[in-house]
């Protein structure tokens, strides 16, 4: 088994005397400024004027724009979207960059695919939690962490090891466990997972058995709770237990639908298909057409995020889902504070 690291593993007085600039407030941004600030590092935020901006200094940092705060930090976590990364960091990092600085990544699509490329002297590493931003905070005030990967691209003080540790233990990620990797690897099985898996994979598994039990006349009602809803139990239980822990608790009848079933719907042939994916991904394919599509302001995006949102299984979802206010916390949260 692969070595994990733990929170005995960092230096936990690594981040004395130095300063760390986060640059971006979004979803990792955020719960890695708070994360590191509770655990007693010194946080500047650097960003452009607006939105996060406002958000960083209601939650009590100092903001810099994006020169400023890189120029002052002995380490820069650029937490900007990816496909925004390079023009930021050519036009308002690189110039201030200083031999002996630290670069840091919660991703490593950029460097990996060579479109960030750092000066020889500065250290080149990567921290990426396995979790969503909002996750990171929420287990970290609740005392437990998200796992994080951690991989070096360049170590020109031989510190940097030492400073990813540090900063995974700083994030909370370490009370999880921590798993060194290569930005090769973090980055294309971040891709497929995402494409695959997590996020492609399940979107289009949940799609296909809304429309079957639709288009076969059932009500939509009920196929959006069937292959929808009731996903979240099943996920919980499975993040609880693994594929064991999830079987345990439902019917025999479901898991032996599961050994029959489950092999006809992802079958030989979506697994060739997931090799292509993974094909695509590591020849650069995919990184290529996402880059010229952003270069393109991007038209194919925009019109598949529109005509998605007109699926019938988010309408019949949104109007479910406002009688069942409790499932989102946060709806329920600014209906309350709307009403007040
Ligand atoms: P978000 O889109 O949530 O946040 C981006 C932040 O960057 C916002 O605060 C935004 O501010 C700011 N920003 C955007 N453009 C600029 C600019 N030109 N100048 C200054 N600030 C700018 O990003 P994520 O947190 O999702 O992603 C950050 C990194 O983390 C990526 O590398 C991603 O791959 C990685 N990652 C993300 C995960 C996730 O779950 N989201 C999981 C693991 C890794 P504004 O309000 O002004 O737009
Ligand atoms: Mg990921
Ligand atoms: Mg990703």
């Amino acid at each position: 088994m692969a070595k994990v690291y733990y929170n005995g593993d960092a230096n936990q007085q690594y981040f004395n005397n130095k300063k760390v600039a986060v640059i971006g407030y979004g979803s990792q941004g955020h719960a890695h400024a708070q994360n590191l600030r509770d655990s007693g590092v010194e946080v500047v935020i650097g960003l452009r004027e607006g939105k996060s901006w406002n958000s960083a200094v209601n939650d009590g940092f100092a903001v810099y724009n994006v020169r400023e705060a890189a120029g002052q930090a002995d380490v820069i976590m650029i937490l900007l979207p990816d496909e925004r990364q390079t023009k930021v960091y050519n036009e308002e990092i690189a110039p201030v960059l200083r031999p002996g600085q630290a670069l840091m990544f919660a991703h490593g699509f950029n460097v990996h695919f060579n479109q960030i490329v750092a000066p020889q002297d500065v250290d080149v590493l990567l921290v990426a939690p396995k979790g969503p931003g909002h996750l990171v905070r929420r287990t970290f005030e609740q005392g437990a962490g998200v796992p994080a990967l951690f991989a070096i691209h360049q170590d020109v003080t031989g510190d940097a090891r030492e400073l990813a540790l540090a900063y995974a233990y700083g994030i909370g990620s370490l009370r999880a466990g921590g798993l060194e990797t290569t930005f090769k690897e973090e980055t294309e099985t971040d891709l497929f997972g995402e494409q695959a898996v997590l996020c492609g994979g399940l979107t289009s598994l949940v799609k296909a058995g809304f429309e079957t039990l639709t288009e076969a006349g059932y009500q939509p009602e009920l196929a959006y709770f069937e292959c929808l809803h009731e996903l979240k139990l099943i996920v919980d239980l499975m993040y609880e237990g693994g594929l064991e822990g999830m079987r345990y608790s439902i019917s025999d009848t479901a898991q032996w639908g599961d050994f029959v079933s489950g092999p006809r719907v992802v079958n030989e042939e979506v697994k060739k298909e997931m090799k292509r994916v993974l094909t695509d991904i590591q020849q650069g394919q995919f990184a290529k057409g996402w880059i010229l599509e952003n270069q393109a302001n991007r038209p194919v995006f925009n019109a598949i995020n529109e005509s998605e949102k007109e699926h019938p299984i988010e309408k019949v979802g949104r109007e479910l889902r406002a009688m069942m206010p409790f499932v989102n916390q946060k709806q329920a949260q600014k209906k309350e504070v709307a009403a007040l």
